[in-house]
């Protein structure tokens, strides 16, 4: 997340009531398009040719903040966020050492080993931590990670109550459960969310996320819709009817939603942004060298994000109720939508623009890359773009596929728009891009360099689910950076057809997709070289392994469905042959100078990975089904109460205790833990 501006916000106005100020809207929506688009092409032009820039990285952790102790019968989320920030800025100690909560300008920071930093979140019950500067090219750099997420997590405890602790489950699961969920309590139905289950509170109070949240709806013309649909257990009903759904209420117009039909059987119902920007994850943010390179690792990596949103698992409970997938991301999806009727397809189109097919949070819609391996056959013919823009961006000497990715972007309207902004329309700032940018939430991000920084292009892979423990948030980072590398080092090819990763993000969802599904992945992901002396013949790959080129033929023949399993660890059976993306980062370790001990460091992250894709080891999601099942408080009725909740979330604290004491789980009285975790990460000591 980035800075938070400070302003006037616009709410968006009846458009029953106020057509006047609709029109107002209007214009002053296009202003901020207009110098939107301006304010890109100004970045881009001065940015288009910066070279040679570091190959950094960085990661985002989120947290839940609970209150938790073993004498109280509820663990609750805190709304103390704003608390806690300033608690972390005011220690100086911590900001001597460049810690605690971002300077106001996006500098790097002048310590050379900055402690981490501290962000808000949408949620007041979340936080978020990054590195105190970004990671550099070094092995060694890639072992700083686990400590350094460790770090961040003592020094958050540190800033909390003795009752407070930043956990890191993606969802809290008794988030908008009738009832109290929150220390302190608010009753629900507030003016902003008019949600049934959640208060208003329980957003930032920065005015941009209620003014977000309130925009979208209004937008919409309704509430959001978040359904997702229940875990049928042996004795959940069938049909399975929402209980905590109230058909009575009538304060907000919109409560008249779910007598409308918002909350069909066999889903559990949710009807506010809370529900999805309420969810944590790991991000993963890539320097490029170039523009050119940033646009190959966009490319490339597109399509492993459902590949690693699969294996990430870890959103099985909802609202107090087990779920029949296993992770975020459509949550979310749902609970930004804010596309019109007319948008969705419900109503013919009179006042929208287009049909939009997908939400503003959804998986990216085109390839960037100027790479000649890129075929048109790959791209969504049909993609929705505002042609004025696009024509705007080339004539302002944007390449035509550069043009379209942003065009597209500025489908959407800017939806939190700062009165004072409007007042000065600044070329030299990026406010009004990044307003498009920042809630166009693809599964990538492509960044243009911050104006005023020097700062370069950069690639952010944010699919990725957030882990329990650091070890794992750790070897996920991890292996992202090394098969980003080993994508740059060998020059790797994984395109498939840009809506087949569309459908991979959906085969994602299902309960152990990881074990169960396939998802489509090239076949082969070497680069072909012309063979010497012309001819057709075979290429030698980094794996020493000789292949054919990759066929010109039918796109069809590039790519297969494959287990999670085979994409990671290869497969070698005779209908498929693929390399498996472990063994790649493995052969990309064998082609550099890495010594011994980080080498042996780096395998216990791999082997993390390589065991959660065989099913060896279990993912989050399904630890934690497995843990609410045999408990003895759960009914096997799908509900997920408070006492389960409890101690699920006492069990989470316990392991990061453990991991932070670093002594190992004996005698922890966490159930299968060896099967989330294997045995305690024992180091190469
Ligand atoms: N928490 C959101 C997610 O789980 C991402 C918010 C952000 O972009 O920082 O995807
Ligand atoms: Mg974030």
């Amino acid at each position: 997340m980035g800075l938070l501006a400070e302003g006037t916000a616009l709410d968006w106005p009846d458009a029953q009531k106020y057509a006047d100020q609709v029109r107002e809207w209007g214009i002053k929506m296009l202003a901020g398009l207009t110098t939107g688009l301006q304010q890109l092409l100004e970045i881009w032009n001065k940015a288009k040719t910066k070279e040679r820039d570091a190959l950094l990285w960085g990661d985002e952790v989120e947290y839940l903040v609970v209150t938790y102790s073993k004498d109280e019968p509820k663990v609750l989320l805190s709304l103390r966020q704003a608390d806690i920030l300033t608690a972390l800025a005011a220690d100086e100690e911590l900001s001597n050492q460049g810690g605690g909560v971002p300077a106001i300008q996006e500098t790097q920071s002048q310590h050379s080993n900055p402690l981490p930093v501290f962000h808000p979140e949408f949620g007041r019950f979340m936080l978020e931590a990054t590195p105190g500067k970004p990671w550099g090219i070094g092995f060694k750099e890639l072992l700083g990670v686990e400590p350094d997420m460790k770090l961040r997590r003592k020094i958050a405890i540190e800033h909390m109550k003795s009752n407070e602790y930043p956990i890191t489950l993606t969802t809290f699961p008794r988030l908008g459960v009738p009832g109290v969920f929150t220390d302190p309590y608010y009753p629900a139905s507030g003016s902003k969310l008019r949600s049934q289950f959640v208060p208003d509170e329980i957003a930032n109070p920065h005015i941009r996320f209620p003014t977000l949240a309130a925009n979208i709806r209004w937008r919409r013309g309704r509430k959001v819709q978040v359904n997702v649909p229940v875990f049928h257990d042996k004795n959940t009903p069938n049909p399975w009817k929402d209980p905590s759904v109230n058909y009575d209420l009538h304060q907000w117009p919109e409560d008249d939603d779910v007598r409308n039909g918002a909350s069909p059987d066999n889903f559990i119902h949710m009807d506010a942004m809370a529900f999805g920007m309420g969810s944590c994850c790991l991000q993963i943010t890539f320097q490029a060298k170039n523009i050119t390179e940033g646009r190959k690792m966009y490319d490339q990596l597109s399509p492993i994000g459902p590949i690693m949103l699969a294996l990430t698992a870890a959103t099985p409970i909802y609202k107090g109720f087990l779920a029949d997938t296993d992770v975020r991301w459509n949550q979310i999806s749902r609970a930004v939508d804010d596309r019109t009727k007319e948008e969705l397809g419900e109503e013919p189109l009179k006042h929208s623009r287009w049909r939009i097919p997908k939400s503003r949070y959804a998986s990216n819609s085109t390839y960037i890359s100027t790479d000649n391996r890129l075929r048109p056959e790959y791209l969504d013919q049909d993609l929705i773009i505002d042609e004025n823009i696009k024509d705007k961006l080339m004539e302002g000497g944007m390449d035509d596929r550069l043009a379209t990715h942003f065009a597209h972007l500025f489908i959407r309207d800017p939806i939190v728009i700062f009165a004072e902004d409007l007042e000065e329309l600044d070329m030299s700032k990026a406010d009004h891009f990044e307003n498009i940018q920042s809630t166009n939430w693809q599964h990538m991000r492509f960044k243009p360099p911050p104006a005023g920084s020097d700062i370069g292009w950069r690639v952010e892979f944010r699919p990725m689910e957030i882990q329990i423990t650091d070890f794992e948030n750790a070897a996920f980072s991890v292996f992202m950076v090394l098969i980003t590398r080993a994508i740059l080092s060998f020059d790797l090819n994984f395109y498939i057809p840009i809506a087949k990763v569309d459908e991979n993000m959906e085969t994602a969802h299902a309960r152990d997709a990881v074990l169960n599904k396939k998802f489509y992945f090239r076949k082969n992901p070497f680069p072909t070289r012309p063979a010497r002396g012309g001819g057709a013949s075979g290429t030698s790959t980094p794996m020493g392994v000789s292949r054919p080129p990759t066929p010109t033929g039918p796109v069809e023949d590039e790519y297969a469905l494959m287990s999670i399993d085979e994409v990671i660890n290869g497969s070698h059976s005779e209908d498929n042959e693929f390399p498996g993306l472990i063994p790649i980062v493995e052969s990309y370790l064998d082609s550099v100078n890495v010594d011994v001990q980080t080498r042996c460091e780096l395998a216990t992250y791999l082997d993390l990975i390589r065991r959660r894709a065989s099913g060896k080891l279990w993912t989050a999601a399904r630890w934690i089904r497995d843990f609410v099942d045999r408990h003895p408080g759960y009914q096997h009725d799908s509900a997920v109460g408070d006492e389960v909740t409890k101690d699920l979330v006492g069990s989470v604290i316990d392991i990061t205790d453990r991991e932070q004491e670093g002594k190992g789980w004996k005698g922890l009285d966490v159930p299968n833990l060896e099967k989330l975790l294997g045995k305690f990460r024992g180091g190469c000591r």
